[in-house]
């Protein structure tokens, strides 16, 4: 196990009778990414907000590099970099110009042109923030966090609102942090994302951690390979569903059935061969590897996406 850079200790944060964030606990090791994975209004963004000392917490702290967010937040702050969904930029300066005024905030600071560069805004280094895409303004808030070159870094669902092409491109340069040995914290709502870039995951869901580990032990856990999606008229019987052969689970709702299987052939024939029998109309049969919005189907019965 690498170096503990981010020790967290049962935080917890009300907003009146709300319990936003529960008792939240976890560990984040030197160089790694931690997935913080969720519906909206999990509450990530307020854990993230605790963890950079822009809440307080009522009761739990954390230490950062060995910071305590309670007693040391000005040394926290030292050694992070905060990308928030809220960034706001000053829309009329350049990217050059707003990237020279945060660097004089700092004794130290990379080099600005080789920051620019890494977060592929060359091209856009005379340009006014407004005339920016979502993508590249996204990649601005990214270069604005880490111009001090801190050693962890905190994105909150910094691909939100993007298009395919965009997410892939900040993917990208999440790797890349990575690879140069940043420890990140990253929140989202994207499955996809958090499997691809994440080496553990926290799945969050109504302020609590509910599960934490990597991905494809999230997904094991499920003892699921597969996924059987299909549609039934909703007054049928489906009783012999949870009876077929090698059936984990199954979910439904309304005329949507999934269901979960560790042997998708055994499963599916059993299937096919009772809806014959009985008649029944399955249709838009579909069958897929199970995913991290599985698991979290499986773990709360609800959707990442309600
Ligand atoms: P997420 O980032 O997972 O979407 P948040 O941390 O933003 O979740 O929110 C967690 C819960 O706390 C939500 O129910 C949200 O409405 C509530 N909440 C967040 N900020 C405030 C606030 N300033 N006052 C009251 N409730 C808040």
């Amino acid at each position: 196990m690498s170096k503990t850079m981010i020790h967290v200790e049962k935080l917890v944060k009300k907003y009146g009778n709300m319990t936003a964030v529960n008792g939240v606990e976890f560990n984040v090791g030197a160089g790694e990414v931690f997935g913080l994975l969720g519906p909206n209004g999990a509450g990530k963004t307020t854990t993230i907000e605790m963890l950079v000392g822009l809440r307080k917490p009522d009761s739990g702290t954390a230490t950062l590099s060995g910071f305590d967010i309670r007693k040391q937040i000005n040394k926290v702050k030292e050694v992070i970099g905060i990308q928030l969904q809220s960034t706001s930029l000053f829309e009329l300066l350049t990217v050059h110009e707003i990237m020279q005024m945060y660097a004089s905030f700092y004794p130290n600071h990379v080099s600005i042109p080789e920051l620019i560069d890494e977060m592929l805004l060359t091209e856009k280094k005379k340009d006014r923030i407004k005339a920016l895409s979502g993508g590249q303004k996204q990649r601005l808030a990214i270069a604005l966090a880490i111009i001090h070159d801190p050693a962890i870094i905190f994105l909150d669902e910094p691909t939100t609102g993007l298009d395919p092409q965009a997410r892939r491109t900040l993917w990208d340069i999440i790797e890349s942090l990575k690879a140069k040995g940043k420890t990140i914290v990253l929140s989202t709502h994207y499955m996809d994302e958090a499997h691809v870039l994440c080496d553990r995951i926290g799945i969050m869901d109504q302020g609590n951690l509910i599960a934490l580990d990597t991905p494809s032990r999230l997904v094991k856990e499920l003892q699921s390979d597969s996924a059987i999606e299909f549609t039934l008229h909703a007054d049928e019987d489906d009783t012999f569903i949870h009876h077929l052969q090698r059936v984990t689970q199954v979910t439904r709702r309304q005329e949507w059935y999934v269901v979960y299987t560790d042997d998708l052939q055994v499963t599916l024939i059993g299937l096919i061969q009772h809806s014959q029998e009985k008649n029944l109309k399955l249709q838009d049969l579909q069958t897929r590897t199970a995913t991290l919005e599985d698991v979290f189907i499986h773990m709360t019965g609800r959707s990442l996406r309600e």
